[in-house]
C-alpha cells in the first residue's frame, strides 16, 4: 500500500476545470491520511495550474509536458498518465466524469487490470470502507457501492462534492515528468468549440434551459439575458437543438451533458425521461411551461405556469432590482 491518491487534472484553455478540485476534494474522502498526488498533461507551462491544484489540497502534483500532450487524445493522455501510476502505484486515482474523463478512464482501468467506480455524487466512510453513491437507469436510482480489492478508481460527477478551500499558505513539490510519447495515430488539427462564450455548462451553478417552447433562435435572446443576470449559463433540450434554435452543444440529458447546478430553470420543456436523465439531480429546479400538466412539473420544487415569453421578462426586471 503506497498510501497515495492521484488526481488527474483537467485544463481547458489553460485554466484547471473547477472539478480537479473537487477531485482532490474526494482523493481526501478517500482517505484522509494519505498523500494526494496531482497529475497534469500539457505541452507547456504547467506551473501556476500545478500551484493551484496545491492550493486547493494537493500535497504534490506531477507535470508532463510534452508537444504531443497539447491537446487532449486518449492514447497521448493514456501513455503519459500511465507512467505516472507505474512510477507512483497509487492506492486510488480520482478524476472529473467530463468527456475526457469518460473517454480516458475505461482505458486506463483496462490497462491496470482494474475496476472503475464512474459518476460517483457521494463518497462517505461507512464501517470502515469507502462507500461511493452513484445514480443508475438515467438517474432514476441510486447504487452504492464499496470496493473490495485492486486500485480504488473513480469519477466524479461535476458539482457535486464540494471542493476544499482555496488556501494560499499551502506548499508542495511540482515536478517535472518526461514522457517518451509514442507516434499519435490521432492528430488533432484543429478544436472549434461551438458553446458560447461565459461559464462552462457542466460547472455553472445556474442553468437557463430552453425547450421547443422557446419556438426559435431569436426566443432564446431573453434566456441568455436571464443566464446572464443570474451568472449562469444557457443550455437546451434535444427538442431544441433538433429544431435548430441553438447548438447540439448546449443539449443537457441522456444523450447530452449531465448537469447539477444549484438552480435549474427549465423553460418551454415537456419533462421528457430522456431531458430528466440529465438535469433531475439539480438542486432546486424551477419549471416555466404553459401547459399545467407538462411532466416537468413532476420533478420541479417550483412551477410557474404561463407563457414564458410573459415570464422570462418579468423574472429579468425583479431579479434585476435585487
Ligand atoms: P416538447 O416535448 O415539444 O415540449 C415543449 C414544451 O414547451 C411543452 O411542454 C409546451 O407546453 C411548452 N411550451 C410551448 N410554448 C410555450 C410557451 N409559450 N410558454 C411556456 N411553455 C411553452 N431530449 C433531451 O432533452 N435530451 C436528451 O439528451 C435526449 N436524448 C434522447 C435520446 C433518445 C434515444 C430519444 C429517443 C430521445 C431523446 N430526447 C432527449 C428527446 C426527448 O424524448 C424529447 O423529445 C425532448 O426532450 C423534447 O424536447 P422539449 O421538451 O423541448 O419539446
Amino acid at each position: 500500500m503506497s498510501n497515495k491518491i492521484l488526481v488527474i487534472g483537467e485544463t481547458r484553455e489553460g485554466s484547471l476545470r473547477n472539478v480537479t478540485f473537487e477531485a482532490i476534494a474526494a482523493a481526501k474522502k478517500i482517505k484522509s491520511d494519505g498523500e494526494i498526488v496531482g497529475v497534469l498533461c500539457g505541452d507547456e507551462n504547467l506551473e501556476n495550474q500545478a500551484q493551484e491544484m496545491i492550493y486547493y489540497g494537493a500535497d504534490r502534483v506531477i507535470a508532463v509536458s510534452h508537444e504531443k500532450l497539447k491537446t487532449y487524445t486518449s492514447e497521448g493522455y493514456g501513455q503519459a498518465i500511465l507512467a505516472v501510476i507505474n512510477d507512483e502505484s497509487p492506492d486510488g486515482i480520482v478524476m472529473g466524469h467530463t468527456s475526457i474523463g469518460k473517454d480516458l478512464t475505461p482505458k486506463l482501468a483496462s490497462k491496470l487490470n482494474t475496476g472503475l467506480v464512474s459518476d460517483a455524487v457521494e463518497i462517505e466512510k461507512v464501517a470502515e470502507k469507502v462507500q461511493f453513491t452513484r445514480p443508475i437507469y438515467s438517474g432514476k436510482a441510486f447504487e452504492k457501492k464499496i470496493i473490495t480489492s485492486g486500485i480504488t478508481f473513480v469519477t466524479i460527477r461535476p458539482n457535486n462534492i464540494p471542493m476544499l478551500e482555496r488556501d494560499e499558505s499551502r506548499s508542495g513539490d511540482i515536478s517535472t515528468k518526461n514522457v517518451d510519447v509514442a507516434d499519435i495515430r490521432t492528430i488533432i488539427k484543429e478544436v472549434i468549440r461551438k458553446a458560447s462564450e461565459g461559464v462552462d455548462l457542466s460547472e455553472a451553478n445556474v442553468i437557463i434551459a430552453g425547450g421547443r417552447g422557446v419556438k426559435s433562435d431569436e426566443g432564446f435572446k431573453p434566456l441568455y439575458e436571464l443566464a446572464e443576470v443570474l451568472g449562469g449559463a444557457v443550455g437546451a433540450s434535444r427538442g431544441a437543438c433538433d429544431a435548430e434554435y441553438c447548438d447540439y452543444s448546449l443539449q443537457i440529458g441522456q444523450t447530452g451533458k449531465v448537469v447539477t447546478p444549484d438552480l435549474y430553470i427549465a423553460v418551454g420543456i415537456s419533462g421528457a425521461i430522456q431531458h430528466l436523465a440529465g438535469m433531475s439531480n439539480s438542486k432546486v429546479i424551477v419549471a416555466i411551461n404553459k401547459d399545467p400538466e407538462a411532466n416537468i412539473f413532476n420533478v420541479a420544487d417550483y412551477g410557474i405556469v404561463g407563457d414564458l415569453f410573459e415570464i422570462i421578462p418579468l423574472l429579468i426586471e425583479e431579479i434585476k432590482k435585487i
